[in-house]
């Protein structure tokens, strides 16, 4: 029998609109219907905008970028005009923000869970094996991390056919872009605002976006529950950063409204001798981001230190992909959640997902690949975990067979086939490193998209995600809010074989 901690629920807050909406909802205008010379002079603006408000990354072109500050900056690539989103599928997505927050939460208390649903996906994964080493570790020392603080973001694609609002992923390491995310909302209504008489549309229908300093909120609540007013909140990060400026703000908004100090460290240069109240990963995803051993001992150091981790061991490995494919199968809510009413808005935005060892739908897979996507056990290989993503690189076969999707570790269309029948050959149980989802299909619409300075009008998909902040010390949940939004919208084509497509961007919302 698996202890669930007792603790209401909290109902999501939908967030309120600035105004009062008018009742018709217009669509916004068709940005492909913007003249030439209107979207010069809003892609000025724009680019004017991101310069003086900090909307910025490092410059792929530059070798300094990623690691000094305040050197070869170049606006973040934005769509100009922000992208329509139904309303009531914007609705249903913050409510389940908190029901999500929850589960992770008690999906992290069940070790037996984790253990168990990660088994055979240990076998063929050497990274998802080594950090079920350490969280085994912890099981063994029976470790009680009472402070837990969860930075998520779940993601999500309406699909056009059903139109279903489905769960893409659910990320509790490292979720990116709450500080930039807050800041294309603001570029877009300052633009909305600007242009008003020439794009006749509303500022007020691009939802508040607060989501750098609810980050900033829940960080310094742990800190001040762990209640050492020296001890400090480290940022681990990669070496190289490009998009170190959205860590920036988020530093920046911990320093100006709360008493803490905040620091940036890599994996191994963490001092000795400093007492650390939070350790906020923004590295530690992906196995290049452990170099050597060294790397795996101080992610273990950390794990066994008091400090509160977002995320803990725990909290990590209920954010993959197994977990999540694992709680899409029938019953396995009701082993964390209570709430019938909770448990069936969670299952509404489940996508199919399936295990390999599943041989109807594998055979189905092999027969009609374009309905599947093939995902490996790991992060952050898709749409922009990181800025890096955002110019995804052409290199990857699946982008160029399937230009619909950015480049990453996912598999598609005629690769699934060919995947799957590789690892049927085998017969090596490598299966287990992966999961099959079932694909989703989004509307295809027009953007502007800024990249480098110049517009781009294109056929675009899109993807939004929802922040959510939780903090939780033994039996008291302190926060569990929905906390923001990003949009990512990257270039589509249906023309398989082109080459020329592909780079996504940050994007905000306009409600119709
Ligand atoms: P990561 O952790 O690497 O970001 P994701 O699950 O988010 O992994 O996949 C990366 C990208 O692949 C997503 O941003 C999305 O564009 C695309 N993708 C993932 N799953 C699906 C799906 N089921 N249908 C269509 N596109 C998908
Ligand atoms: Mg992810
Ligand atoms: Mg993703």
């Amino acid at each position: 029998k698996i202890f669930i901690p007792k603790s209401p629920l909290k109902c999501a807050k939908v967030p309120e609109m600035q105004t009062q909406l008018e009742d018709s909802a217009k669509p916004i205008v068709d940005p492909h219907d913007i003249d030439s010379k209107l979207v010069q002079k809003l892609a000025n603006d724009a680019l004017v905008w991101c310069s003086l408000r900090g909307l910025l990354v490092g410059d792929r072109n530059s070798e300094r970028s990623g690691t000094i500050p305040g050197v070869d900056m170049v606006h973040a690539p934005v769509a100009l005009i922000p992208m329509s989103f139904p309303e009531s599928h914007w609705k249903q997505a913050c409510e389940v923000a908190p029901i999500f927050n929850e589960l992770v939460d008690r999906v992290s208390q069940d070790g037996e869970f984790l253990q168990q649903s990660l088994s055979r996906t240990r076998k063929a994964d050497p990274f998802t094996s080594r950090l079920l080493e350490i969280h085994s570790k912890m099981l063994e020392i029976n470790k009680l991390e009472e402070i837990r603080l969860g930075l998520h973001r779940s993601d999500y694609m309406l699909d056009e056919q059903t139109k279903l609002l489905l769960q893409i992923e659910l990320n509790t390491i490292s979720s990116s872009f709450p500080g930039l995310s807050c800041l294309v909302s603001e570029l877009h209504r300052s633009l909305l605002q600007q242009y008003r008489e020439d794009i006749a549309s509303d500022p007020n229908r691009i939802p508040a976006n607060n989501a750098v300093n609810q980050f900033a909120e829940a960080l310094a609540k742990a800190w001040n529950e762990y209640g050492d007013p020296r001890a400090v909140i480290i940022f681990v990060v990669q070496a190289e950063e490009r998009n170190m400026y959205d860590q920036h703000w988020l530093s920046a908004s911990l320093r100006e409204r709360y008493p803490t100090s905040n620091d940036r460290y890599g994996f191994n240069d963490c001092r000795d001798g400093q007492a650390v109240a939070v350790i906020y990963f923004r590295a530690g995803y992906a196995p290049s981001d452990y170099h050597s051993e060294s790397e795996w001992k101080a992610r273990l150091l950390m794990e066994q230190s008091r400090a509160v981790k977002c995320p803990s061991i725990s909290y990590h490995l209920a954010g993959s992909k197994k977990i999540q494919q694992e709680l899409a199968k029938p019953n396995v809510l009701e082993r964390f959640l209570e709430n019938k009413d909770d448990i069936a808005k969670l299952r509404k935005c489940f996508a199919g997902l399936w295990s390999l060892d599943e041989s109807d739908i594998v055979k189905d897979a092999i027969e009609r690949p374009e309905l599947y996507v093939m995902k490996p056990q790991r992060e952050g290989g898709g749409l922009a975990q990181e800025i890096d993503c955002l110019y995804c690189n052409y290199t990857s076969k699946s982008l160029i067979l399937d230009p619909l999707l950015t480049a990453g570790n996912n598999i598609y269309g005629e690769d699934v086939r060919g995947a799957l029948l590789k690892l049927q050959k085998e017969g090596t149980g490598s299966d287990a490193a992966y999961i099959l989802m079932q694909r989703i299909f989004p509307k295809i619409s027009h953007s502007i998209l800024m990249r480098e300075g110049i517009s781009h009008k294109e056929e675009t998909i899109s993807e939004l995600g929802i922040y959510g902040t939780y903090l939780r010390n033994k039996t008291e949940v302190l926060i569990n809010q929905q906390a923001g939004y990003l949009m990512r919208t990257k270039v589509s084509s249906s023309d398989e074989g082109g080459v020329a497509a592909g780079f996504a961007v940050l994007d905000s919302i306009y409600l119709v």
